[in-house]
């Protein structure tokens, strides 16, 4: 009796056994299924599908789904949805596609509320429980019925810490029958679900990522494209202006040359004068046209300076004031050069240096009612690149004219069209010179500023550049 027994216990734990190594056995081919589909580049949608399909068909289940989990909406979204026959046929008499049913307010709802907030499977042989509300009870007992469902199981799919999805398996069985290495298989696998799903979202923003750079791109491409373009007409333009308003002031100036030199019969003092007056106006509107042509120039980031060594600042200063004599003596006030011995060479393009300095002294001139204007010149060391003191040239307009107030000092050089009001009352102007001037000696590698104790006070601008 004893032996009899003894041998039923035996025959009982080998049947055991096989049962654990039977579901052990279907957990490794599952396992080893789900793993195939990881070295595939799938999208999450088609992952949801490898996935589910598998689940279903190993475990012989009624429909297994993913929902993602939208935390922003509370809400769970359904991926994928895996069917038997049975279940398609039930759904698609009532007309519903369970891939459309959006579980909404998930903090509240019964059932997945365990699932994505306390990170826990759940069980329900309640059908109702899952499509409450959703799905009316007539069709979820019409749904039941056919579709043999006894079953729902919920369990999270959790990446990191966070529930990302979840998923939901209707079995034909009622929970109760599924012996512990089953439902230990089930926890088992949702790992690597997990894992599967996740990588598949990574795939795709990569994907994402990679469409939008090549968007930006190819917008970045058009834009370059269309700025060219643009390019090309403004130095269209800007040739065409440069030509239309440059002609006809250089055929002025050389007229009123011709006039004065006595080419057409000698002319009268009177005449003489207003010639001159005639090549002063000429000269100042070439300036002005010079210098919007060379903002707009500037504007555009051209490289309008060409710099050549050796070359001297003090004909250049000698021109200028030549050229300004004329407008001094007809407002009274003196324009002094004061030329000390020795040499002034440094690194220029003559002819930008020449409307820098041009501008800075024309300004003196312009805003000296009383007194007049000095210019000085000298070699000294200083630091004006890089921190490092270098061997340059300091050139200094000094003026009795109006002054500069403190808090328009900084500006004036760095912004275009700034105009004192007492500038205002004694000329006219357009401001932009200073700020072209400032532009020009930049590209000098040098540094020009100004300097003036007040209004009314006079103004001394420096102008430093490297010897070369
Ligand atoms: P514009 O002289 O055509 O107005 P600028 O750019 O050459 O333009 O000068 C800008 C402004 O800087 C002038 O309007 C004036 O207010 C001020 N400014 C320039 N030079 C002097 C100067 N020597 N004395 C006083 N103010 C000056």
């Amino acid at each position: 009796m004893f032996k009899f027994f003894q041998n039923k216990k035996i025959t009982e734990q080998l049947y055991e056994r096989n049962l654990e190594l039977a579901v052990k056995n279907k957990t490794l081919s599952l396992l080893e299924n789900l793993y195939k589909t990881s070295v595939l580049t799938l999208t999450p949608e088609e992952m949801a599908r490898e996935i589910t399909d598998i689940i279903r068909k190993d475990l012989n289940l009624e429909f297994a789904g993913v929902l993602i989990f939208k935390k922003e909406d509370d809400s769970l979204i359904p991926l994928y949805f895996s069917k038997s026959e049975r279940m398609v046929n039930a759904f698609q008499k009532l007309g519903f596609i369970l891939k459309d049913i959006t579980i909404i307010n998930i903090s509240k709802h019964k059932f997945f509320k365990q699932a994505v907030y306390n990170q826990k499977y759940n069980v329900t042989n309640n059908i109702e429980e899952v499509w409450e509300e959703l799905i009316s009870q007539e069709h979820l007992q019409e749904i039941k019925i056919q579709s043999h469902i006894k079953t729902i199981l919920l369990t999270p799919l959790i990446n990191g810490k966070e529930v990302m999805a979840v998923l939901l398996l209707g079995l034909n069985r009622d929970y109760q029958m599924l012996n512990n290495f089953e439902k230990a298989s089930i926890q088992s696998f949702t790992n690597v679900i997990a894992l599967l799903i996740d990588k598949a979202y990574l795939y795709k923003n990569l994907q994402d990522s990679y469409e939008v750079t090549k968007k930006a791109y190819a917008i970045e491409r058009k834009a370059k494209e269309e700025l060219e373009e643009l390019d090309k007409v403004k130095n269209q333009f800007l040739t065409t202006t440069q030509h239309d308003l440059r002609t006809p002031l250089t055929a002025i100036a050389g007229y009123s040359e011709l006039l004065i030199n006595g080419v057409f019969g000698k002319q009268t003092k009177k005449t003489i004068d207003v010639i001159k007056k005639i090549q002063e106006v000429t000269q100042n509107m070439k300036n002005k046209a010079n210098s919007f042509l060379d903002t707009a120039q500037f504007k555009l980031g051209k490289g309008v300076i060409s710099l050549k060594s050796g070359v001297e600042i003090e004909p250049i200063l000698n021109e200028i004031v030549d050229e300004l004599k004329f407008k001094a003596e007809s407002k009274k006030v003196y324009l002094n050069f004061e030329k000390p011995a020795g040499d002034f060479k440094i690194n220029a393009d003559r002819e930008k240096l020449k409307s820098a300095l041009f501008n800075v002294i024309d300004n003196s001139v312009k805003y000296t009612v009383n007194g007049g204007v000095t210019i000085e010149i000298k070699n000294q060391k200083s630091k004006i690149k890089n921190n490092e003191e270098s061997k340059n040239v300091l050139i200094a307009v000094k003026d009795t004219g109006i002054g500069i107030s403190p808090d328009q000092i900084n500006n004036l050089l760095e912004t275009q069209f700034e105009r004192s009001e007492q500038a205002k009352k004694v000329a006219d102007g357009k401001g932009v010179g200073l700020y072209l001037a400032g532009q020009i000696i930049k590209l000098h590698q040098g540094k020009i500023w100004a300097e003036s104790e007040g209004e009314e006070k006079g103004s001394t601008f420096y102008i430093e550049l490297p010897v070369g």
